[in-house]
């Protein structure tokens, strides 16, 4: 009898009959209900079905197991802690192409290529004419081993080419090998970032580490010699970087330091290229794997290190159905395997920060930025002494042409796309609303639409106001669109590069506008998150944030760590000790308490602050807490659930749930939805409930009928 894991959200596993032995770890064919499914071997055992009505397995898909038993254990482990269904999250684990019936065995093969026996004894004058074939030939003959990298350095179509020599059976393909760690040595490092590396080495099994510098202070040096180490010894590291940190550029840095390139995981890659990875990883084959959040769940055969770059950054957590957070996740996962888990930013989660001063996590410090680098000084702009004029300032924009004379480069941040969020009627105050959500519809001007941001719906931007047909339509306030117009307007010679999800429509356009900055091709850049992250610009100088108050007074309990991460990597764009760089901060507030470690860029003062706070109205890290939440066609119905589900089970002393209230947009894509915190101040008691309390939801009719989730460690009360 085996027990199987199905992609359901359901709480268990199915138990089914087998006619030969299935170790765990093998995908099978199995019937659920009317339907055949694919599902994964969780645990096998020799007892006898003593129901003989057991259905049995239809077939199996595996000649090995793609999990070992330990790594199945984990998962079971990540199902519990997030008290989702185990199906689900073991179907998380594994790559796309793996998910379905097919065996994409074959094109899973090892991809390298050398030469057979034939091949080794072959003159390729026997090539005659066939020029790329006898190009292939010498490539192999040179490497020994051709790797998928150099097979596509050499062009387009060689794929082909190399098919026919291994039917020709002069190439064999073969797996390729374990880095040589032969890459470019790295430079002589600094004191500070010695002692860590020496650290991170002296760990023997699991041990969290805290990695704190800013931006160019030489934390991902720091990862490379440790992952050097854990290489040569024969061991995988496992790279984890934020959505917007996986550029060709940190890649390229790996390939060259390292000798050849990182497997690479995100979600851009095509299901075969994730699957080739996920395979090289499972059989010990990449000994470095980078990606983005999902790559957290990648097998690995011997992992040495656990690496979580830019570690508060919000892309590590999964917003829906299966909400994991990567580095959480990371952590756990350093934890059962018993390896080092390095943790690096230059604004910490408060999480991870307090665990740090807690003494959980050992605290690496890189304060130096290193020869030739110095902080830049900050500015605050106060918008109410000097008013703006679509968003740009007095102040900033004499700031702007002061660094345009100096032949310098200037950079505008604003987390806002489009031209502006809210179009207004004067006569009759009518703004234009989505139809299908609590919010207000976006102008795009370049397309003349109006765009929900929330729900992607689309119109035509009107020409009078669709209430009164008067035609006095104001744009109220700024996105990046009206920046760039606004300065196009009043630095008619600048060169303005705009960058934002509307701009940049494919992977390259943003590598192009890298490519232009550093060229020296640009003067003004402006735009969203997209741009405030790793990248070096020797001639940026100035940095504006264009408004920040969308993060001051928000009433999310995380809005202030992101405003300062933000700022505080907007400002580590800025500046070189022969350039010096400033940070213009354009804010309604200039007395708030944040300005003053903010304008510092004083991330522990900033920390010291924030962690009060948290513990004063009671938010993580100084609770644990999950969010339920509900969602229904009609206004009451999302409440009412949440309230009936809430009343299955009385709480425990130590846990608290808030009121059953609206969410903060209570309509969106055309559904009502509620929310309600649990929040404890040990996490065991908040698990021990939802242990309990889950399988009563379940068993209720109506959590059939509603969308639902239970959202443990949630990262925003917002969604
Ligand atoms: P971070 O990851 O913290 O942003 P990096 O490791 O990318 O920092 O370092 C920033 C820059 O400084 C890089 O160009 C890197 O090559 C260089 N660098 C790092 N460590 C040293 C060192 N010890 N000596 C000289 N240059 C260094
Ligand atoms: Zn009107
Ligand atoms: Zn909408």
């Amino acid at each position: 009898m085996v027990h199987v894991a199905v992609p359901l959200p359901l709480a268990r596993l199915f138990a089914y009959q087998a006619s030969e032995p299935l170790p765990p770890g093998v995908r099978v064919r199995v019937p659920f209900g009317a339907r055949v499914l694919t599902g994964l071997v969780m645990s096998a055992d020799g007892a006898e079905p003593s129901d003989r009505a057991l259905r049995a397995v239809i077939e199996c898909l595996d000649s090995a197991p793609l999990f070992t038993e330990e790594y199945l254990r984990f998962l079971m482990f990540v199902a519990d802690y997030y008290h989702h269904p185990v199906g689900e999250v073991v179907f998380a684990a594994l790559p796309p192409a793996l998910k379905g019936n097919r065996d994409p065995g074959d094109r899973l093969r090892p991809a390298g290529l050398a030469l057979t026996a034939a091949g080794q004894s072959f003159d390729p004058v026997h090539f005659g004419r066939a020029e790329r074939k006898r190009r292939l030939f010498a490539a192999v003959r040179e490497h020994e081993i051709l790797t998928p990298a150099t097979l596509g350095a050499l062009g387009a179509g060689f794929a082909r080419v190399a098919k026919d020599l291994v039917d020709a059976g002069l190439l064999a393909r073969v797996p390729v090998p374990a880095l040589s760690c032969a890459g470019t040595p790295g430079p002589a490092l600094r004191d500070d970032q010695r002692s860590a590396i020496e650290s991170i080495r002296a760990a023997q099994g699991f041990a969290p580490f805290l990695l704190f510098g800013v931006t160019g202070s030489g934390k991902t040096e720091v990862y490379l010699r440790v992952i050097e180490e854990v290489v040569r010894g024969g061991r995988q590291a496992l790279v984890l970087v934020p959505e917007i940190g996986l550029t060709p550029q940190l890649v390229a840095r790996f390939a060259e330091r390292l000798g050849s390139a990182p497997g690479v995981l995100h979600s851009g890659c095509t299901p075969t290229e994730r699957a080739r990875v996920w395979r090289a990883a499972q059989t010990g084959h990449a000994p470095v794997v980078v990606g983005t959040r999902s790559a957290v769940f990648v097998p690995l055969k011997a992992p040495g290190i656990i690496v979580v770059d830019e570690e508060h950054d919000p892309s590590f957590k999964q917003q829906d159905g299966f909400r994991y957070h990567a580095r959480d996740v990371a952590v756990l996962r350093g934890q059962r395997a018993g390896v080092p888990v390095l943790l690096g930013s230059a604004t910490p989660s408060l999480e991870s920060y307090r665990h740090a001063r807690a003494g959980r996590y050992t605290l690496l410090r890189l304060p130096d930025r290193g020869a030739g680098r110095v902080q830049p000084a900050v500015r605050l702009i106060d918008l109410g002494a000097e008013p703006a004029a679509d968003g740009l300032s007095p102040s900033l924009v004499r700031a702007v042409g002061d660094t345009l004379r100096r032949h310098e480069q200037a950079l505008l941040f604003l987390n806002r796309r489009g031209f502006s969020p809210v179009l207004l009627c004067r006569d009759c105050r009518w703004h234009a609303p989505c139809d299908h959500c609590d919010a207000r519809l976006t102008v795009h001007a370049a397309r003349q639409q109006l765009r929900c941001h929330h729900c992607g719906h689309e119109g035509p931007l009107p020409a009078t106001c669709p209430q009164c047909g008067g035609s006095h339509l104001m744009r109220v306030g700024e996105g990046t669109e009206r920046i760039e117009e606004a300065l196009r307007r009043t630095f008619p010679s600048a060169r303005i590069a705009r960058v934002d999800r509307d701009s940049m429509t494919a992977r390259d356009t943003f590598t192009e506008v890298v490519r232009r900055v550093q060229a020296g091709e640009v003067d003004i850049l402006v735009g969203t998150q997209m741009l405030a992250k790793g990248h070096d610009f020797p001639r940026l100088t100035l940095a504006a944030v264009v408004n920040a108050d969308q993060g001051l007074y928000g009433s999310d309990f995380r809005a202030d760590e992101q405003l300062f991460a933000q700022i505080m990597q907007v400002a580590g764009r800025s500046g070189r000790a022969d350039l010096p760089g400033e940070v213009w901060i354009q804010t309604h507030h200039p007395s708030h308490p944040l300005w003053q470690p903010l304008t510092q860029l004083d991330y522990e003062g900033f920390a010291e602050f924030a962690l009060r706070d948290r513990e004063l109205t009671g938010f993580p890290p100084y609770a644990f807490c999950a969010l339920l939440r509900a969602e229904a066609r009609d206004a009451q119905g999302a409440q009412t659930f949440l309230r009936r589900i809430l009343s299955l089970r009385p709480l425990p002393p130590g846990l608290t749930a808030g009121a059953v209230l609206p969410a903060n947009m209570a309509r969106r894509a055309g559904f009502y939805r509620a929310q309600c915190l649990l929040s404890a101040e040990r996490r065991a008691v908040l698990h021990a409930w939802l242990r309990d309390w889950l399988p009563q939801v379940h068993g209720l009719p109506q959590a059939r009928r509603v969308r639902w989730s239970v959202d443990v460690d949630p990262y925003s009360l917002f969604f």
